[in-house]
């Protein structure tokens, strides 16, 4: 059998048979722009945080069995203290550690992330370091520290390494999984190594799985995961009551409008409008001009500019529609950074002041984000009193189309999302995202922060500006078909 690494064992523990497709069957997975920015992010920061221990060298070699005597042979030497890649098999078991010190005292274990040190998912990332310590414990070693490395929400750029990183030492916490883990190995082995791929249980971690069309003959549609945020423990309970199709349960068991809208839009396969009196009545209440708007944001783990901190959202680009009156043609502004390798956001602030004025309502979908990159420039050093009050001013002023349509409809095609990328092929079937070069925000994003470092020639700019700008504007140009579908579908109530 195939050697165990961590994201298998991990997966195992999730669900055993997505850990026996990770290492049996792995899914050819299609690598996004995105994807592939985070990639080379995260092997720099892995370079970078070596720079913290000076004195280590790097296992190179690719093959585990390989690496694992070369690894053998540097401590067996005492050539090296601090070795990069380190390989350690315990018999099924592979892993490599990221950094690791060698000491009279045992082994000190660091696992480098390109997680923020407030992270959330800090479980998780003591998990990783646990199998990589319980590995390196079952092969005979001695471990006596186990830290993380992560990102300095207090780094800015430019400054030291040292200001980069924070390490936690998460040795008495990862020894708690650890004790599980190890209770896990044998079956592990046994049903991973097994020929047959185990008989899948409809669990809870089934309703974003990747494999779930070929564990289950059913429609993902067609189970109770289609009910949009519904909350986790109620969906656990009809798990454990084995309810897992929409059929099972009886429509007035759903408390929220917004489930039994879904329910009977499935049940019926039609779109439903509820409530068309409120929603004409929402819609009849907003005031013209309408300003329908939407940013572009940057945030890198490496932040791209000065007074930057990783992950910190830059807005670098903003499509704006307008509409007079409900009769009077679209008018289209935009912006995008003229240079990206210097932060141009108060020449945005500036350029959408002046954009907005005389807007009474600004449309966004999802505008929670919308209002948070305002409040974002707001808050950023060097801006005037007069810019900060118009952006103020702005923030009354978003109407949710998100929610309208949450709120009120629901066609079989959104798939259990209210996202526009769902919304808008759905309920108005010759407009969406596809053919476009850019797809969604994660890749604008990306895209534009590698034209920030530099990565692309000017020829290549060119382009993936006139792609970026087509992006924006289309998110733009979407909701004000969607709000145009709106007011046609509640125009008889
Ligand atoms: S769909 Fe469910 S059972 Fe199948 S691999 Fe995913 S989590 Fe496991």
């Amino acid at each position: 059998m195939p050697l165990i690494n961590k994201k298998t064992f991990l997966e195992f523990l999730k669900c055993p048979v997505k850990g026996w497709m990770e290492l049996n069957n792995p899914p050819k997975k299609v690598i996004s722009l995105a994807d592939k920015y985070r990639m080379e992010e995260g092997k720099e920061i892995g370079e970078r945080a070596r720079q913290l221990f000076p004195e280590g060298v790097l296992l190179e070699e690719k093959n585990s069995f390989i690496a694992e005597d070369i690894t053998k042979c540097m401590f067996r030497d005492q050539s090296f203290n601090t070795i990069y890649e380190a390989a350690f098999i315990d018999s099924n078991f592979v892993t490599r550690a990221d950094i690791i010190e060698e000491t009279k005292e045992g082994l000190k274990v660091y696992e480098v992330k390109s997680s923020k040190s407030n992270t959330k998912q800090i479980k998780e990332l003591i998990k990783d370091i646990a199998y990589t310590v319980m590995v390196i414990k079952s092969a005979g070693y001695n471990v006596n520290e186990a830290s993380l490395i992560l990102l300095s929400d207090k780094y800015r750029k430019g400054l030291s390494e040292q200001s980069l990183f924070e390490l936690y030492d998460v040795f008495n916490e990862a020894h708690r999984f650890i004790d599980e883990f190890f209770s896990e190995k044998e079956k592990a082995v046994e049903i991973l190594g097994s020929l047959e791929k185990p008989e899948p249980k409809f669990i809870y971690e089934c309703r974003n799985c990747d494999y779930f069309k070929e564990c289950f003959d059913m429609d993902r549609d067609k189970t109770i995961f289609v009910l949009h945020n519904k909350h986790h423990s109620q969906v656990k309970r009809l798990i454990e009551q084995e309810r897992y199709l929409l059929k099972d349960i009886d429509v007035d068991e759903l408390e929220k409008d917004v489930h039994r809208r879904i329910y009977r839009s499935l049940k019926e396969n039609k779109l439903i409008v509820d409530d068309k009196r409120g929603l004409w009545e929402k819609l009849n209440n907003l005031e013209y001009p309408i300003g329908y708007l939407d940013f572009e944001t940057v945030s890198t783990a490496l932040p791209l500019y000065d007074d930057l901190g990783p992950y910190e959202k830059l807005p670098f680009q903003y499509s704006l529609h307008i509409k007079k009156s409900p009769d009077s043609p679209l008018k289209h502004l935009d912006y995008l950074f003229f240079d990206p390798s210097v932060d141009e956001s108060k020449r945005l602030a500036e350029t959408l002041a002046g954009d907005v004025e005389g807007i009474k309502t600004l449309i966004a979908y999802h505008d929670s984000f919308e209002k948070s990159v305002i409040k974002n420039i707001i808050e950023r050093n060097g801006y005037d009193e007069q810019l900060k009050s118009v952006l103020t001013e702005m923030i009354d002023k978003f109407v949710d189309l998100e929610m309208l349509v949450k709120e009120h409809i629901y066609h079989p095609d959104f798939h259990g999302s209210f996202s526009i990328k769902k919304v808008l092929p759905a309920l108005i079937p010759d407009f969406s995202y596809e053919g476009m070069k850019i797809k969604n925000g994660d890749d604008a994003c990306y895209v534009f922060a590698k034209m920030a470092r530099g990565d692309y020639s000017e020829l290549e700019m060119e382009k993936i500006r006139k792609d970026l700008l087509e992006y924006c504007k289309l998110d733009t140009l979407a909701m004000v078909k969607i709000h145009e579908k709106l007011l046609e579908l509640c125009s008889i109530f």
